[in-house]
C-alpha cells in the first residue's frame, strides 16, 4: 500500500470510529476543513473518507452543504434487520455443512465469554463486541464472501441507532439463548434448523426493538 493509501485508510477508520462512538453525532455536519484540522491531516484524505462513509450509509450527502452523519430511525433499523435475517439465515445454513470441530470450539468459547460477561455485571460494550464476533465468525464460516461483505456494510447502519435503549441485561440473556440454539444446529450439521435458528434470533432482536 502507498503512503497516501495508508493515510486514507487511517483517516477513514478514525472517522468511522468517531461516528460509531457518537463523538460525531447523527445529523452532525462533516466539514472537511474542520475534520482535517481535528485529525491533523490534509483535506484530500478526509474528502475521500467522507465519500466512503456515504457509500457505507454512515453519512449522507447534503446538496450545497457537504455531508452529515446519517440519522437512523427505527423504520430504517427494521429494514436493515429484515435483510439481515435472510442473509444470516443463509450464512448459518451454509455454515452448518462446513463447520469444523475447531470452528465449534471457537463458537463455544465466544458463548462462554458472553455468559461470563453477563454473570459478571454485563459490560455492554464487551457484549456488543462478542455479539459482532459471534455473527462474523458464522458468516465467514459460511464461505460466502458476498454475505460477509453485504452484512458488514449494511449492519453498520444499525449501530447508529441508539442500541443501548433496547439491549437491556434481560434482552442480552435472551439473545445468548438464541445464540446457543444456532450453535446447536451447527453442531448437528442441520442446515434447515441452522437457518431457522439464525432467522429467529434476528426476528427476536426486532421484536425486542419494537417493545423498547
Ligand atoms: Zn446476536
Amino acid at each position: 500500500m502507498s503512503a497516501a493509501a495508508l493515510l486514507g485508510e487511517s483517516v477513514y477508520r478514525q472517522l468511522r470510529q468517531l461516528i460509531l462512538s457518537r463523538e460525531l453525532a447523527p445529523g452532525q455536519s462533516l466539514s472537511v476543513p474542520a475534520l482535517a484540522t481535528r485529525l491533523g491531516v490534509s483535506r484530500s484524505p478526509v474528502r475521500e473518507a467522507v465519500q466512503q462513509l456515504i457509500y457505507e450509509g454512515l453519512a449522507v450527502s447534503v446538496p450545497h452543504a457537504g455531508a452529515k452523519v446519517a440519522t437512523v430511525d427505527a423504520a430504517r433499523v427494521r429494514d436493515v434487520f429484515a435483510v439481515r435475517a435472510v442473509l444470516d439465515g443463509l450464512a448459518a445454513s451454509a455454515a452448518a455443512t462446513r463447520v469444523t470441530e475447531g470452528d465449534l470450539d471457537k463458537l463455544a468459547m465466544i458463548l462462554a465469554a458472553q455468559e461470563a460477561n453477563l454473570d459478571g455485571g454485563t459490560d455492554a460494550a464487551r457484549d456488543a463486541a462478542l455479539d459482532v464476533e459471534f455473527h462474523t465468525f458464522i458468516r465467514e464460516a459460511s464461505g460466502n464472501v458476498c454475505v460477509v461483505d453485504e452484512l458488514s456494510r449494511l449492519e453498520v447502519q444499525a449501530h447508529l441507532y441508539r442500541g443501548d435503549l433496547w439491549c437491556s441485561a434481560r434482552n442480552r440473556r435472551v439473545a445468548l439463548r438464541e445464540h446457543r440454539r444456532i450453535v446447536e444446529a451447527l453442531e448437528s450439521g442441520d442446515s434447515a434448523s441452522a437457518r431457522v435458528a439464525a432467522e429467529a434470533h434476528v426476528h427476536g432482536l426486532l421484536t425486542r426493538l419494537d417493545r423498547a
